[in-house]
């Protein structure tokens, strides 16, 4: 291991642990980097994975606090398990007994844990149990009595975090570092407002991500939510957070809380693992060209799909002498999208049809004037064609003013933790 690769180690073990504890109810596993990869030709990007268990056993032991774990035998009672877990608590439990919000723990099943926080006098004071189905019910005391909680399988249950370099294409930088596709996928989405990655994406683009990894019964089950991202492209820093409203919804903000979202899509065609190393291969100079084309070319393989740019109504779908098969949204604000060149058109692209944003409305072909396989695609004002790379397309609205102070703190430890990741990043590849 390097010089810089251990002062990195050293730097970040203690400081991601804070950050994570503050996130999740966990603690740093696991903090290694991948063997063999500078072996690599094609890469630098050395690899960071941090496994977050929850429940944790490490979180609160300063005081007289002490965790405890129990397995749950056939024929257990909640007596017996508390018994064996030193818990002498009448109003405890009480409260597990009878409470509705304690009702996963009313079926104890046998080979699960239970894990239980208590003090010197074996008071209760928290409780976790993963019931069947992957709910995570936490129990708390607090100064007015216990409160019960359960989240829904998925939620926190396991956190990672990855950093990349772009050598060659997106998906191989993600292969390099284990990032599942899934999670590939939300970071091209939560960024496809800002950059295009068919043409913006250049040989040194940076990323790290921090994302949810599902564990169902202590077992995992595939990638879930990113909850932050960077992306450093042409060395402009993005940064992307999620952000959990109380009413359930969710979105991506910026660092300084402006919403990722975008009424138009930088690209409407689809970021495939097929096609993601296609623009480094071919890149197009659409800017030279726009003044004679009005248009943009997204070279990319026939059957790629095509999404609707904006929220929109579907004007025409059908053929149109050069254009081939074409689609044409109508949009709010006099604006219009076209989709030219298609080799087929999705299900129900139909004229009248409503689309929203992101949809796939046809698929990369090459009918019409083409020669060779490309979406032509254009952005028209009041019918009049526009450089949709150039002119400035309005926001969704902001993070709400009110939860502004809680997303701030929010984040904080999610951007230190991305920054780590870029940090060792860098490091490795010197
Ligand atoms: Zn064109």
């Amino acid at each position: 291991m390097s010089k810089l690769a251990i002062l990195a180690q050293r730097a970040g073990a203690g400081r991601v642990a804070a950050v994570f504890a503050m996130m999740v109810i966990g603690v740093v596993a696991a903090f290694g980097f991948a063997p063999g990869t500078t072996t690599e030709p094609d890469m630098t990007t050395r690899l960071v994975v941090r496994d977050l268990a929850l429940p944790a056993l490490t979180q609160a032991q300063t005081g007289a606090a002490y965790w405890r774990e129990a397995r749950i035998e056939r024929g257990d009672t909640l007596g017996s398990v508390l018994a064996r877990l030193e818990v002498s608590d009448a109003a405890a439990q009480q409260f597990l007994r009878t409470d509705q919000g304690a009702r996963p723990l009313y079926q104890l099943m046998p080979g699960k844990s239970v894990r239980v926080e208590t003090d010197d006098d074996g008071r209760l004071l928290s409780l976790r149990y993963l019931a069947q189905g992957g709910t995570m019910l936490s129990v708390e005391r607090r100064a007015d009595g216990f409160v019960a909680a359960s989240a829904p399988p998925g939620y926190g249950v396991r956190t990672e975090v990855r950093a990349g370099e772009i050598r060659s294409s997106m998906f191989g930088a993600a292969d390099a570092v284990g990032l599942p596709d899934a999670v590939t996928m939300q970071l091209v989405e939560v960024f496809s407002g800002d950059i295009d990655f068919y043409h913006d994406l250049r040989r040194g683009d940076r990323f790290a991500v921090v994302y949810e990894m599902r564990d169902v019964d202590g077992s995992p089950a595939g990638a879930g939510k990113l909850i932050a991202a960077e992306f450093v492209n042409k060395s402009v820093v993005y940064r992307a957070f999620l952000w959990r409203g109380a009413d359930g919804s969710e979105a991506y903000y910026s660092q300084d809380g402006k919403n990722l979202r975008k009424a138009f899509l930088r690209s409407p065609v689809e970021f495939t693992r097929i096609t993601s190393g296609f623009s480094l291969a071919r890149f197009h100079p659409f800017l030279k060209t726009w003044r004679a084309h009005k248009g943009v070319d997204f070279a990319a393989p026939t059957g790629t799909p095509v999404r609707a740019a904006a929220d929109g109504k579907v004007v025409v779908a059908g053929k149109q002498n050069g254009y081939g098969n074409v689609v044409i949204l109508q949009h709010t604000g006099a604006n219009s999208t076209v989709y030219a060149h298609l080799s087929r058109f999705a299900a129900g692209t139909k004229p009248g049809a409503r689309v929203a944003q992101g949809t796939v409305i046809g698929y990369v072909g090459q009918t019409g004037w083409a020669t060779g396989p490309h979406l032509h695609y254009e952005f028209r004002i009041n019918n009049v064609q526009r450089n949709p790379m150039t002119i400035a397309l309005p926001d969704a609205p902001p993070l709400a003013a009110a939860d502004r102070p809680a997303y701030l703190a929010g984040i904080a430890p999610l951007a230190e933790a991305l920054a780590l990741g870029q940090v060792v990043t860098i490091a490795a590849g010197e």
